[in-house]
Formats: structure tokens, C-alpha cells, sequence
């Protein structure tokens, strides 16, 4: 840490690079804030940094995860879901799984890409089904930012006009694989709506970014920045408007107060030589993740907050959810022998099914998304493993050889993402025991399903056998029982936790306002997953990035007004 960025007073203390962080940290510098970042990883540049076009047989491990990279040896995520030196643990009974990133970025550098905008209902959700709660904004409080973070970023999808599921400004998207076109036939004979998939990738060029040249290698960082990261569209260019002084390696452990009760600056542990350090600032927005930045809070006791900071309502760390998700794949012999072609495209599907059903025919509320996987994808360490389980089962040298390429691309899966209603059985806490490598008290989990999110993921396996069949292929697996939650994937596991600071216009039961802001301390606010109030039947960081734009012009509004 420079002498200068200990002794100046910041306008903003940004907590965490990710998607939430980094959108605040672009707009903030923009208007003209200087802004300092602390991040507990370290510097990512994919444009120096990345393996987007390594051969797994570069690699003695053929491309094999290690403990520090959970997806693969070239791939651009640090971190996974065990950190070393940084435990959470688990309530008796309780099952949770938490996946972090430490590094620039943070998991945006490792994601899907999945970018689709909640919509309408999915703000109102308790006027209509009376579970849960309704959010303090609507659609359309949110689609001018939607519409930003689409026009800033980029997204390709098409036009569809679907119910709940808003358009936005889209690229082209490219064209259909040939597995997912015989997946696309197979759902419209089941009257299931399947089309274009909706990711953060450039399919034309957009803000100095070059187009996607194919080569479907997203989640190893994309060295021409041709996807979306908070790291190369978001965090460097606001470094790059010499605003913005960032400290990476730095474990963010408590917010601080003035005598008035306002938010002054942030202590953390330079993760180098352990020795704890101070920022100023006249601001700070946490945006650390849902889970971290509750831990933060909760960690924030004083006097004034003994409960933990801008918890006087008692709901941080409360409401916490994730996905639903259960998956499933089957063997479809019109794909075997297939005649070679290119399958080139992005890192990620080019279709995907939304939610299409009505609730009142089913037994269970809300909707899932259907992701769909399958291809021709470069072959890697544990590539079609199990292969025994094709016909003929097996075998050894020239007919296990030639039954690797006849086999190749014959498998397709389903995934699905369904929306968890927030219940009082899920939530995280201080551990009253535990503590990091810094001796800051770690998160404890609860966690429990209901039969709401188990009804639907029987529904998503039911639908996916019905697919697979449809296709004339056999599934790998058995219809899974009840006693075994229908193959639900562990809490946490599908990593969009999300509502743990959740916003509200009432400050005793939300612990935000509908801008993120802080019900107890004006100038702190939340811009990562934490303010949701609600999850959707669709993926979150859209509208984390459109809520934390929205959040900072805030701050930029109110600055200029002079009540910040
Ligand atoms: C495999 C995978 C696939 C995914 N696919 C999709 C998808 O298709 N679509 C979708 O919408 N979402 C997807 N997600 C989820 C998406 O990545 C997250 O929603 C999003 O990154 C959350 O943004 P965030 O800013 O809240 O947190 P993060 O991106 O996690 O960033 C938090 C940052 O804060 C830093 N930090 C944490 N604690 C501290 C501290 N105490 N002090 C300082 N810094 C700290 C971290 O190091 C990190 O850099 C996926 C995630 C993964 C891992
Ligand atoms: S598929 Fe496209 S966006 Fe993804 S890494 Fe390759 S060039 Fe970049």
C-alpha cells in the first residue's frame, strides 16, 4: 500500500471486484469519485493472463482441476470450494457448499454467462402467490439499467416477446449446434419453449471489444475480451480513468464508524505480512459476495450496532437462498457416428429452455430454466469417462479407440435452475468458535429444502427423462427417489446465494432501502447479491450488475446534492 492511500480520505471504499463491486467501481470513477478497492485476491488481466488457447496435452495433467483452480488447470478461476486458511462451517444437520473466487474479478471470471434480466413478477412475487415477499421496486424501476448494463456490456439473444422473461438489446446470437437442434425438436414436440440462449458474450464487436472468435473456451478468461468479466470490461477501465486505486491481497475485516454513527473507512488484513491496515473513505459499498459481505457486517459490532452493522432489524445474513438445480444426461444413439463437423462457438450453449409452465396446473411454486449441455466439446483429462456404459461396454486397444469416436458428441444433459423460495431454516451466522487464518470470525450455515424445491426438481427430472426419451436415447440413471430429494444439487452448490441484506421499505424487517443503501447507516450500501429479496427462476448476476449501476448513480446523485 502506497503511504498516500493510508493517509488520504477516499470518496468511495469498494469491498470486493466482482460483478457487484466492479459495476460500482466503473460508474463511480466515471463521475469523477476517487474510489479505492480493496480485494482479497490477487491482479487478473486476461489479456496477459489467460490459457483461452492451451491443448490439455500441454499440460502433463491433461488439463486436471487442482485444489486451486476447482474447474481445470487452464481455467481462469483461483480459488473453489475450499479456501486454505478461510473455513466456514455447518449448523448440525445442515448441508451448504460455498464456492469462492479470491482474485480480480472474483467469480465473474468463472461463470456461465448466463445473463437474463428477472422479470416483471419476479419483483411482486408475494402479491402473487403470497409466499415470500415483494421486492420495493418493480420491472420497471430496474429495465433503463437492464438496458445500460446490455448496451455496456453486451449480450447476444433474440427477440421473443415471452411472458416474464424480458427482451433486451441484443446482438445476434449464433447459430444452433446440431445436438441442440435435435434438443429443440425434441421440445417442441413436448410443447416446451426452447430458444436462443442469452449470454454476456460480443457477437459484434461493441465499446472497443472485439467480436467471439469461437473457440468456446469462455471460462479460461478470453484474452480479447470478448466476454464479459468485471475484470477486463469493468475493474481495468476504471483504473485506467486514474480514479481508482486498487489494493488487491487485502481480507477486508470490519467497516468502521465516526463518533455519528457513519461509516468512515474499512480495517483489513494485508494478506502479505498479516498486519492490519485502514482506508478512509466518506463512502463504502460492500459488495464482497451475499455471504461475505453479511459476514462483514455481522463482524462490524459496536456499541451503537451490537448486533452488527445496519442489522438493527436482526434479517443480515437471514434469507439466504440459492438456485435449485438438479441435472441429468442420457446417451442418444441418432448422435453417435456422427459425420465430423465443426461445432465451434462460444463458451456456453446456444440454446436454453425457459420456464413455460402455469403454477396453478402444478404442485409447487415458481419455475425453473432448462441449460442444456452436450457437443464436441476438446477433449481433456476424464474425457467420456464411463465410456463402459455405452454398448457394446467396453473394451481394450483398436475397438476401445474406435468406440471413442463413435461415441463422441452421444451424450446430451440438462441442467436445471429453479427458483428456492427464502425460508426461516436457511440462513447464515457468526460461529461463535471458528475463526480464518486472521483470526476473523467465520460464517456457519443452515440449510434446509422444503417440499416446494423438492416438488420441482422432481418436475425438472420427470421433464428431462421426458426429453431424453423424446430424442430416442436412454437416460444414465434411475428416476430418483424422494428419500434422496430427487437428485436436489446440496445448498449453495449452484452458487447464486443470494438475499442475506436484503432491501425493503420497511427498516424492521429489510435492512436496506430500495436503493441498497443502508436503513441504519446512510452512507453504506450493498451492491453484490445480498439486496435480492427474492431469487427467480432465472440466473442473478444481470441483475446484480443493473441494481449496483443503479445503486452508484444514486450515490453520484446524492453527492451532487451534497446529502452523502
Ligand atoms: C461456475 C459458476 C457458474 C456461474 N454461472 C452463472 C451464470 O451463468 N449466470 C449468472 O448470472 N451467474 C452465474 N454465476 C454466479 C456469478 O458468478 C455470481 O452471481 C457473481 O459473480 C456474484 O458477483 P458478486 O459481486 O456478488 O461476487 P463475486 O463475483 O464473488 O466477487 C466478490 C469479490 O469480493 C472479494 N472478497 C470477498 N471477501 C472479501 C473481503 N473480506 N475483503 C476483500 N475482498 C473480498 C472476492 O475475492 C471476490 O473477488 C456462476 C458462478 C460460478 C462460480
Ligand atoms: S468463445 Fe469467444 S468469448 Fe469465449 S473465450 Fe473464445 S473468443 Fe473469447
Amino acid at each position: 500500500m502506497s503511504p498516500s492511500s493510508r493517509d488520504v480520505t477516499y470518496d468511495v471504499c469498494i469491498v470486493g471486484s466482482g460483478a457487484g463491486g466492479g459495476m460500482a467501481a466503473y460508474m463511480l470513477t466515471r463521475a469523477g469519485a476517487r474510489v479505492i478497492m480493496l480485494e482479497a485476491g490477487p491482479m487478473w488481466n486476461n489479456t496477459t493472463d489467460s490459457a483461452m488457447l492451451k491443448w490439455a496435452h500441454d499440460s502433463p495433467r491433461r488439463g486436471m482441476g487442482t485444489s486451486e483452480r476447482a474447474f481445470g488447470e487452464f481455467d481462469a478461476g483461483l480459488g473453489g470450494w475450499e479456501l486454505p486458511g478461510e473455513p466456514y462451517t455447518q449448523a448440525e444437520g445442515s448441508e451448504f457448499r460455498w464456492f469462492r473466487l479470491r482474485m480480480l474479478g472474483g467469480r465473474t471470471n468463472h461463470w456461465g454467462r448466463i445473463s437474463l434480466r428477472f422479470g416483471p413478477d419476479d419483483f411482486r412475487r408475494k402479491s402473487l402467490d403470497d409466499l415470500g415477499d415483494d421486492w420495493p421496486i418493480s420491472y420497471d424501476d430496474v429495465k433503463p439499467w437492464y438496458d445500460e448494463v446490455d448496451r455496456l456490456v453486451g449480450i447476444f439473444g433474440s427477440v421473443e416477446r415471452l411472458p416474464n422473461h424480458p427482451d433486451g438489446i441484443f446482438l445476434p446470437p449464433p447459430r444452433p449446434r446440431c445436438y441442440e437442434l435435435l434438443v429443440k425438436q425434441a421440445s417442441d414436440r413436448l410443447g416446451i419453449t426452447c430458444i436462443p440462449s442469452r449470454l454476456s458474450i460480443l457477437t459484434r464487436p461493441l465499446n472497443g471489444r472485439p467480436a467471439c472468435h469461437y473457440c468456446g473456451q469462455c471460462n479460461r478468461g478470453c484474452a480479447v475480451n470478448a466476454n464479459f468479466t468485471s475484470t477486463n470490461v469493468l475493474v481495468h477501465p476504471a483504473i485506467a480513468t486514474g480514479r481508482l486505486t486498487l489494493i488487491t491481497g487485502a481480507m477486508a475485516r470490519e467497516v468502521t464508524l465516526d463518533r455519528n454513527g457513519r461509516a468512515d473507512g474499512v480495517l483489513y488484513i494485508n494478506k502479505q505480512d498479516g498486519s492490519e491496515q485502514r482506508v478512509r473513505a466518506r463512502i463504502v459499498v460492500l459488495a464482497a459476495s451475499a455471504c461475505e459481505t453479511a459476514r462483514l457486517l455481522l463482524n462490524s459490532k459496536s456499541s451503537r450496532f451490537p448486533q452488527g452493522l445496519a442489522n438493527s432489524s436482526g434479517v443480515v445474513g437471514k434469507y439466504l437462498t440459492d438456485t435449485t438445480g438438479t441435472d441429468l444426461s442420457g446417451f442418444i444413439p441418432a448422435m453417435a457416428d456422427h459425420v465430423p463437423h465443426n461445432e465451434d462457438g462460444v463458451g456456453g450453449a446456444h440454446l436454453y429452455m425457459p420456464w413455460w409452465l402455469d403454477n396453478r396446473k402444478l404442485d409447487f411454486p415458481r419455475g425453473y430454466h432448462i441449460e442444456i449441455w452436450g457437443g464436441l466439446y476438446p477433449p481433456s483429462y476424464g474425457f467420456m469417462g464411463g465410456i463402459q456404459s455405452y454398448p457394446p461396454g467396453g473394451g481394450y486397444g483398436k475397438q476401445l479407440k474406435a468406440d471413442y469416436r463413435k461415441y463422441y458428441g452421444a451424450s446430451i444433459g440438462f441442467s436445471g435452475r429453479g427458483e428456492q423460495i427464502p425460508n426461516v431454516d436457511c440462513f447464515c451466522e457468526i460461529d461463535p468458535e471458528a475463526v480464518d487464518h486472521w483470526g476473523i470470525p467465520v460464517l456457519r450455515f443452515h440449510w434446509k429444502w422444503t417440499d416446494y424445491e423438492l416438488n420441482q426438481v422432481k418436475h425438472m427430472q420427470q421433464t428431462f427423462r421426458a426429453l431424453i426419451d423424446q430424442m430416442g436415447g436412454r437416460v444414465w440413471s434411475p428416476m430418483p427417489s424422494r428419500e434422496s430429494g430427487y437428485d436436489i444439487a446440496t445448498g449453495g452448490s449452484i452458487i447464486h446465494e443470494l438475499g442475506t441484506v436484503r432491501m425493503g421499505h420497511d427498516s424492521r424487517t429489510s435492512a436496506l432501502n430500495a436503493y441498497c443503501q443502508a436503513h441504519d447507516v446512510k452512507n453504506l450500501f450493498v451492491t453484490d447479491g445480498g439486496p435480492f429479496v427474492s431469487q427467480a427462476d432465472k440466473n442473478p448476476t444481470w441483475t446484480i450488475l443493473a441494481l449496483s449501476m443503479r445503486a452508484s448513480d444514486y450515490i453520484v446523485k446524492q453527492r451532487k446534492a451534497g446529502k452523502l
